[in-house]
């Protein structure tokens, strides 16, 4: 058998990275070879780099066309999402011919067999299969919010998007096939909303509704997910997509080597506090990468934590909040005792989760940190901000049962009740843990994931044995 080559690109996001530098990861313990392409912003960035210790991965960049001290943060999103398609493309094209014809500098890569770009990237499948490279589209996101997406021009067609300025959020949405029950319309991604200021439809709806849909052209689409947690979104998306693949939670994957994943500098002296704390006491707060806080949202957060009563570790990375809130917290911590509060820029999160010291877990339900804390078997507690984090804060709280949805509305009291009823019940902990074991069993041998990542090799390999049909540029 020819030696297996897979290039993949995710989206320039930390989420989006993570998981896909864990899928990476799982081709690499198959004995895979990898290109993974950063973004050169992205790759000057601490860590990502020490992932090149293997000699099977590659780490390649492409510039996203941004100035250098441009923010990158979430309000910039649209620019660089524009960005990389407008300027991305010549550099890609160029990158994916030079690893077709394994004419790059490192020897002992073979010609690359197929391409996994992230479903956010159509450009970077487009252009492959133009090449004569198989594409393959992976979603970082959960696949109830892909089939959110897919369901987007029928829920138009009945009226029940775009939602009006004003409307009652809570009703509940017809039209999201296995979601009637349950799915309220403040569930949808917050592009299905008129933008309050104009009254207007974003445009950011069709252009999301249009990549996911643009998925079915790929060979492939894989998920970052398990059928016992997705299995019916699933089943009501493959029928529209060439092949689905769900192989997660990635990140636990055993076998697979671990890569480093952090665009930002791990805090490691947060898990030598955590030794100092008995059993599940400490809550965990954690907005993922790009949310960012008001100062009033941060004092009814600040003041809804110190009320609960139990220690807590919180991540606020230095682009989240102002000076003035890390001076508020500064007075906090001082106040209440080094003990109880403990603030770090970023956290090994993983670590985090795992570690006894940890009750429950604070989150904005971004898609990793949701499946980090199901396999940990830890409550959560779910405040979501944006993308599918609405949708996925809705599945931990009337689908999963393996925390409490706070909607997105952040008072004191539900803050302060929500954790803690998180760290005190015993019905919602047994409920984490079982899911918990679910989940486990689909990534153990002959587990659901573990068969279809195999599955996936197959599919992969038989792409190579067919090969690539290279045209250059
Ligand atoms: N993360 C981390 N340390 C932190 C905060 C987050 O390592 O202090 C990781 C987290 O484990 C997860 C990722 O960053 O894998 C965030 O991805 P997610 O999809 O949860 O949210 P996003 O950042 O995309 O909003």
């Amino acid at each position: 058998m020819a030696p297996v080559h897979v290039l993949v690109f995710p989206w320039p996001l930390q989420g989006h990275i993570n998981s896909m530098l864990h899928f990476a990861a799982g081709l690499l313990g198959a004995g895979l070879h990898v290109s993974f392409v950063h973004t050169e912003h992205n790759l000057r960035r601490v860590d990502l780099v020490k992932a090149a210790a293997s000699p099977r991965l590659r780490l390649m960049s492409l510039p996203d066309g941004l100035p250098d001290d441009h923010p990158r943060s979430v309000d910039d999103l649209k620019d660089l999402a524009k960005s990389l398609i407008t300027t991305g493309t010549v550099p890609y094209r160029a990158l994916l011919a030079s690893v077709l014809a394994a004419d790059t500098a490192d020897a002992g890569f073979p010609p690359v067999s197929c391409v996994v770009a992230d479903g956010l990237l159509p450009f970077a499948i487009d252009i492959a299969e133009e090449l004569g490279v198989p594409a393959l589209a992976f979603r970082t996101a959960s696949a109830c919010s892909v089939l959110a997406y897919l369901s987007v021009p029928k829920l138009m067609e009945v009226g029940e998007v775009p939602i009006p300025v004003g409307a009652d959020l809570d009703e509940l949405v017809r039209g999201v096939p296995g979601m009637e029950d349950f799915l309220r319309r403040r569930d949808l991604p917050g592009t299905c909303r008129l933008r309050a200021e104009t009254n207007d439809v974003d445009p950011l709806l069709h252009i999301l509704v249009n990549y996911s849909v643009h998925s079915s052209k790929a060979r492939a689409l894989i998920f970052n997910t398990t059928v016992s947690l997705e299995g019916s979104a699933l089943a009501h998306i493959a029928p529209r997509m060439r092949d689905v693949f769900a192989i997660g939670p990635l990140h636990a994957i055993s076998a697979a080597p671990a890569l480093p994943t952090s665009l930002w500098r791990e805090d490691d002296g947060c898990m030598a506090w955590l030794d100092g704390h008995i059993d599940r006491s400490v809550v965990y707060v954690s907005l993922g990468s790009l949310a960012v806080i008001s100062l009033e949202q941060f004092t009814e957060f600040l003041s809804g934590l110190v009320g609960a009563g139990y220690a807590f570790l919180w991540v606020l990375r230095p682009d989240m909040v102002g000076e003035s809130q890390r001076g508020v917290l500064q007075d906090a911590i001082d106040a209440a005792g080094n003990d109880k509060m403990r603030v770090v820029d970023w956290a090994p999160q993983r670590d985090v989760l795992r570690h006894r010291a940890v009750g429950c877990f604070l989150t904005h339900a971004g898609w990793n940190s949701t499946l980090e804390g199901v396999v940990e078997g830890v409550p959560l507690v779910c405040w979501p901000f944006f993308a599918d984090q609405q949708i996925n804060s809705r599945f931990v709280g009337a689908v999963w049962g393996n925390g409490l949805d706070m909607k997105d509305v952040c008072k004191r009291a539900v803050v302060e009740a929500m954790v803690r009823e998180a760290m005190e019940s015993g019905e919602l902990r047994m409920s984490a843990q079982t899911l918990a074991q679910q989940v486990r069993r689909d990534i153990a041998d002959g587990g659901s994931s573990t068969t279809e990542f195999e599955r996936l090799l197959c599919f992969i390999k038989e792409l190579t044995a067919k090969g690539a049909v290279p045209r250059r540029p």
